[in-house]
């Protein structure tokens, strides 16, 4: 795998304020952020209000597989262009459970995403009766296949989050063996459909991420950064994070 920089996402969900947006602006600028990349992906409505700074990018939460139209309370590709926004967080576990978002829409959200020329975020990851069945593996490579088996020349262009869903917001991580053990399968997994792509794609862990358990997680080889919830909302912790991944 070629060297390259760890990349920390922040999802903000539906929390935070023009404050905190502040607060983040001159906690990240106090900081070296030389050799890791870092993503906010705030409501939309804080979008304008951050400083796109250094290795600090935009991302957004969601996206609409649809270019323009009649959608109410649906964001395009285009609008997000406008809006600075580089990154898109798709197929998040909140979206697919609460949105009731399928793998066939969250395919084609990919595709819209990377045709717009947005770096799409997807999020993977099995139920704790899932993982206890030892069905982990099975449920990520449906959701891998069901975006990228028809068109892996997406990969190449795309980052992936494996999130366990058990570990979303629960404040119990995966632990580092548990989640390179999940990333080395999506790698070998996602070889088979383009080698070098996958070698150098992007894995992201996500779930209950934290100034305690980054270090050990990084640690991992598979492990090439993190999406982080909650502990992206405290600006301090946060940029412990992301020092960490340096
Ligand atoms: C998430 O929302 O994607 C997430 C990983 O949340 P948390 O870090 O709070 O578990």
């Amino acid at each position: 795998m070629k060297v390259q920089h760890r990349l920390l996402v922040a999802n903000w969900k539906m929390n935070g304020s023009v404050a905190l947006v502040q607060t983040m602006n001159e906690t990240l600028a106090d900081i070296s952020l030389s050799a890791v990349d870092v993503v906010i992906c705030p409501p939309l409505t804080l979008l304008h209000h951050f400083t796109v700074q250094g290795n600090v990018q935009l991302g957004a939460q969601n996206i609409s597989q649809h270019n323009a139209g009649a959608y109410t309370g649906e964001i395009s590709a285009d609008l997000l262009l406008e809006a600075a926004v580089t990154y898109v967080i798709i197929g998040h576990s909140e979206r697919r459970t609460l949105n009731l978002e399928t793998d066939e829409q969250i395919a084609a959200k990919v595709k819209v995403a990377v045709q717009a020329g947005l770096i799409p975020i997807l999020c993977i990851g099995e139920t704790l009766q899932q993982r206890q069945q030892e069905k982990t593996e099975q449920v990520i490579a449906r959701q891998l296949d069901a975006v990228y088996a028809s068109q892996p020349e997406l990969l190449a262009k795309s980052v992936i989050a494996y999130e366990p869903i058990w570990a979303i917001g629960t404040g119990e991580s995966a632990s580092p063996e548990q989640a390179q053990a999940t990333h080395a399968f999506i790698r070998d997994h996602l070889a088979k459909l383009d080698k070098e792509a996958a070698s150098n794609i992007k894995l992201l862990y996500g779930g209950s991420v934290n100034g305690d358990n980054c270090s050990a997680l990084f640690a991992q080889p598979d492990i090439n950064g993190a999406l982080v919830g909650g502990a992206s909302l405290k600006a301090a912790e946060f940029a412990q994070i992301c020092s960490s991944a340096q």
